[in-house]
């Protein structure tokens, strides 16, 4: 009951909101102003920089100004949750391609990103992964704060996710603004999974975003942001609902090409749309939020990096900060395939199954990361093994230990950027690589699952030498690049534990390149938090009195009323995960539309009986 009138709502504002006429609105908005007034810019649209500006503009005095480079994620392409490889390679991707890697047979493995509104969480599976306690854990030793402890991480998620499967209020939110649910309708190969890693002797968790990422792991159903049969970006979740306000400008097409330094101060930020040049200026700050390649790209253009090597590429430095670029992590993955007994109806092609474990037992946490999918897919190396009707389960890893870096040749700002990932690098991945894929062969061979399967095309007979020749020829990437911008407190570092710029005023970096270490799983969700966190810390160093309504639990009690043509709508606080699906204050129901924090915009229900 509850789930159908949420989709009524969501259907209420996906109608009403047009999204092209309102971004064709920005636009003139934007270019009849005088490139000024804006208190901040936010600078990429993906799965941080969309929670930031969403944030900010919760605040209608505040002035946002958020610049993507990609086009509208308004195309079935995003939308449609089945077609996610259809945006890869499009103008939808920023299509990077690795440095050739000694350690994968001199492969250049190519780096796909999210180029639109959304950024990655518009193209990506949509796999949602909070990451392990020990992540968390580690982010406050780097940083020196507690802010980003485990128990502060769960704080953040529960105001940040609306799960709808069974109740976790200790670890869970339930009326935050990003819609999570179990893998829909889990298949008849999905459910066998789970049974044969109950078989091969792990354990089987109801979710893997709750207990099981607090231990040494085990296997459990994939969770999605797929809502209603649509995929929800983190766009969606956050900007969306703020798109009809004056005080937010959300640009498309706007390529950032360098950052505006006035001595020690970060001031503005330079871009090209639609063929012309600006710079806009920001009252207050700047985040950078353009993800792991491009934040460090656009440091570097503007003069933030190493000097030596920002003078190499015929750059002037203006202040030196060696870690930009530094401490590239990925996931990898060795995709191991199956051939199907007979063909699956219908396919799938999103994620259900996820397993995490440890290669050795004397280790902290899971180091091996497995995401299953339910097509056959491998690197163009095997690609004329691959059966017709298969299924895939990568088998990674979760905590890499090689470490790549990221480069400029050159000051011209479309010119390629050098990212030699060094993925295997390390022996001891190579270790974890050989386990990780023997714990997907113990899973994929035995118990319910053999019903399903007529053989194993991937790896096959490989073993030993051969099986180390796989690992080098099939490896592939998660595209999960993180850290190269990382936060911490050494020379490395180039964020502080409030993601400012070290030694810069007016400047903030928000995305997966803050990431100290990359998380134990898929990274969208991390990085949410990482949007959450900077919202947070911006709100209370320029508007304490918005970070009071942010963290605020009190009762139920209308604060504000709002109207608008064609809604009725009243913002409410709310404690934490008090279900809110319905409210009547006046004898009248309401509907949630978007909860954002704690601050609730509830519309007029389609229906009198909250029971129909
Ligand atoms: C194919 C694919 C599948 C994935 N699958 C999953 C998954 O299932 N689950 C998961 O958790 N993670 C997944 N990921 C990873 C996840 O999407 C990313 O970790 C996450 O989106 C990173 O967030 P971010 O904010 O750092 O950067 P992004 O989300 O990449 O956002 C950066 C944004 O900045 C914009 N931008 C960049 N440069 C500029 C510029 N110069 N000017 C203006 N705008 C700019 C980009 O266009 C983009 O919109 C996947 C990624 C890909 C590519």
């Amino acid at each position: 009951m509850v789930e159908s009138k949420t989709v009524s709502a969501e259907t209420t504002i996906n109608a009403r909101l047009n999204l092209s006429a309102l971004l064709r609105e920005h636009q003139v908005r934007f270019e009849s102003s005088s490139n000024s007034g804006y208190d901040f810019i936010v600078c990429g649209s993906g799965s941080s920089g969309s929670v930031v500006a969403g944030r900010l503009a919760e605040n209608e005095d505040v002035r946002v100004l958020l610049l993507e480079a990609g086009p509208t994620d308004d195309v079935a392409s995003v939308l449609d949750p089945e077609r996610w490889p259809s945006n890869l390679g499009t103008e939808r991707d920023w299509g990077f391609i690795a440095q050739p890697n000694p350690h994968l047979n001199g492969r250049a493995l190519p780096l796909s990103m999210g180029k639109t509104l959304g950024g990655g969480s518009s193209i990506n599976v949509m796999v949602w992964a909070r990451g392990h306690k020990n992540d968390w854990d580690f982010f406050a030793s780097e940083s020196g704060d507690a802010a980003w402890s485990y128990s502060s991480a769960v704080k953040t998620y529960r105001r940040i996710e609306n799960w709808r499967g069974t109740p976790d209020p200790e670890r869970r939110g339930s009326s935050g603004p990003v819609y999570i649910q179990r893998s829909p309708d889990l298949s008849s190969v999905a459910r066998a999974t789970l049974a044969s890693a109950a078989t091969a002797g792990f354990d089987v968790y109801d979710s893997p975003n709750g207990e099981m990422m607090e231990g040494p792991g085990g296997a459990a159903p994939t969770e999605t942001i797929i809502r209603s049969g649509m995929r929800q970006s983190i766009f969606r979740s956050y900007v969306l609902p703020w798109m009809e306000r004056p005080n937010l400008t959300v640009l498309t097409e706007a390529y950032v090409l360098r950052l505006i330094l006035k001595e020690n101060r970060a001031v503005g930020v330079e871009f090209v749309c639609q063929g012309k040049a600006y710079q806009v200026f920001a009252d207050k700050e700047i985040i950078l939020a353009a993800g792991s390649l491009n934040t460090p790209r656009i440091l570097m253009l503007s003069g933030i990096g190493d000097r030596v090597e920002l003078s190499k590429a015929g750059i002037e430095p203006a202040h030196h900060l060696p870690g930009v670029g530094k401490n590239f992590q990925d996931h990898v993955a060795f995709p191991c395939v199956w051939e199907f007994a007979q063909e699956p109806v219908p396919p799938v092609m999103h994620s259900e199954f996820t397993l995490y474990a440890q290669s050795d037992p004397s280790l902290e946490g899971p180091d091996i990361l497995h995401c299953s999918l339910g097509f056959a897919a491998t690197s163009p190396e095997y690609m004329h093994l691959l059966p017709e009707y298969g299924w895939t389960m990568f088998a990674g890893l979760a905590q890499p230990r090689s470490r790549g870096t990221l480069r400029l040749i050159s000051n011209d700002p479309t010119s390629p950027v050098h990212v030699n990932t060094n993925a295997l690098s390390d022996p001891e991945d190579l270790k974890a690589a050989r386990a990780s894929i023997e714990i997907s062969r113990e899973v994929g061979n035995a118990g319910p699952l053999a019903r399903h399967i007529r053989r194993e095309v991937l790896p096959g007979e490989s073993v030993g030498a051969d099986l180390d020749q796989f690992i080098r020829r099939a490896a592939s990437t998660f595209w999960h690049p993180v850290g190269t911008a990382r936060m911490g407190r050494s020379e490395q570092s180039v964020v502080d534990s409030e993601l400012k710029v070290h030694g810069l005023a007016g400047l903030r970096i928000a995305d997966s390149s803050v990431m100290p270490r990359i998380t134990t799983g898929n990274t969208m969700a991390p990085c949410v938090v990482i949007g959450e966190r900077a919202a947070e810390c911006l709100k209370r160093e320029h508007m304490p009195g918005n970070v009071e309504a942010h963290q605020r639990v009190g009762p139920l009690h209308v604060i504000e009323q709002q109207a608008s043509a064609d809604s009725v709508g009243r913002l409410f606080l709310t404690k934490e995960n008090e279900s809110t699906d319905a409210a009547s204050e006046d004898g009248t129901n309401y509907e949630r539309k978007h909860m954002l924090g704690s601050d609730l915009l509830l519309t007029k229900s389609t229906s009198q009986n909250p029971d129909e």
